[in-house]
């Protein structure tokens, strides 16, 4: 650290991103990506874009972006904020509307406590229950803001959209975001149908997990139209250029063929079940997920344990240093071939390591 630094970030702790090493190839399961491509939409779109309009700068009000997204999910297009990720549609949110600081569970998405560091913004930490499920009483009425990740990471458990109103209702005065990273792997359903019932209610997803695009960091926020053009605000005085012109060809092309997304979803869901009966029969104890990954715990092996042993077998998972889940290892979904190769080399880890614990 220099000496230049601004005390106000000396004690800021950054996100750690899972890991992305580049030794070998391994079989990633780690950071919740979709295990299939883009669809052919996406490849056209960016190879025209590419070749016919890269040499322009891209449009920075993300307008063909916008509109494809208020057709699909039926709301106005200035209900509508585009951004680098949805990571930045909730850095900008907690910027704008943090003044009262925010709550959110302990098991979470760790970049709600980075973003409300850097920003200065009050946080309220509510645990879990014991079985991991929100106690959503806990989010009511408390004179703040409230962020869920719906379904909740690293658990996988989802709230009802009946649920999350109750939350929404007890305190008008305050912004509930809800982060829907994984809603398309879950029965459970959106709110966005909801954003025109509460002014309050900020609906935050992304096109990185369900819509395989990871890679071209594109994220949005759907809300009131007023909630929109604060974030706009915001978002125009920080990073105006923000998504580049590949990136905006490729999400308004994904969004012209969710017909692909969302089968790719239902092989995606088909082999986490799969995957779940064979973790069990393993020993496993796995939460009910409602998303692409799994989080699956074992009395007999620590999670950073099996973790270095499924590395050195060429297989990346992510273990939490969190107390309440040592023992637990998160496992994303990828094709059945990739699954049927994890369970495998988790037996024979929890084989080895039995033997060697006699
Ligand atoms: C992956 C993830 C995001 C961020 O996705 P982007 O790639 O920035 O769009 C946001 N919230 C949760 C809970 C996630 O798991």
């Amino acid at each position: 650290m220099s000496e230049y630094l601004n005390t106000r970030y000396r004690d800021l702790s950054p996100y750690t991103p899972g890991e992305q090493p580049l030794d070998k190839a391994y079989i990633k399961l780690n950071t919740n990506e979709n295990p299939y491509p883009p669809g052919p939409g996406v490849l056209n779109a960016l190879n025209e874009a590419a070749v016919k309009d890269l040499r322009l700068y891209e449009d920075p009000d993300n307008r063909m972006v916008i509109q494809a997204l208020a057709e699909h999910y039926g709301v106005k297009p200035s209900q509508v904020c585009v951004t680098c990720g949805s990571d930045e549609a909730l850095d900008l949110a907690i910027m704008a509307f943090g003044e009262d600081g925010f709550a959110f569970p302990d098991l979470t998405y760790n970049f709600y406590k980075v973003f409300c560091q850097l920003h200065n913004t009050s946080m309220q930490v509510i645990p879990l229950n014991e079985d991991f499920t929100i106690e959503v009483g806990r989010y009511c009425g408390i004179g703040r803001g409230v962020i869920l990740a719906n379904p909740n990471a690293p658990t996988g458990l989802v709230l009802s959209p009946e649920q999350i109103e109750q939350i929404l209702k007890s305190d008008p005065h305050h912004v509930v975001i809800v982060d829907e990273a994984y809603i398309d792997f879950s029965e459970s359903g959106s709110m966005i149908p909801y954003v025109n019932r509460y002014p309050n209610l900020l609906v935050v997803q992304t096109f990185s997990k369900s819509r395989s695009l990871a890679g071209a960091r594109v994220g949005y926020a759907i809300g009131s139209e007023s909630l929109i053009s604060d974030l706009e605000r915001i978002r125009n005085a920080m990073n105006p250029y923000g998504l580049s012109r590949l990136s905006q060809a490729a999400a308004v092309a994904a969004v012209h063929e969710q017909e692909y997304y969302d089968e790719n979803c239902r092989r995606v869901i088909s082999s986490r079940n799969w995957f779940i009966r064979k973790l069990e029969e393993l020993g496993f104890s796995v939460l009910p997920s409602h998303t692409n990954f799994v989080l699956a715990q074992s009395d007999r092996i620590d999670g950073k344990v099996l973790y270095q042993k499924l590395k050195d077998r060429g297989i990346l998972v992510r273990y939490f240093p969190d107390a309440r889940i040592a023992s637990a290892v998160r496992i994303s979904i990828g094709t059945d071939e990739d699954m049927h190769q994890a369970a495998e080399k988790i037996r024979e880890v929890l084989a080895e390591w039995n033997a060697s614990q006699k």
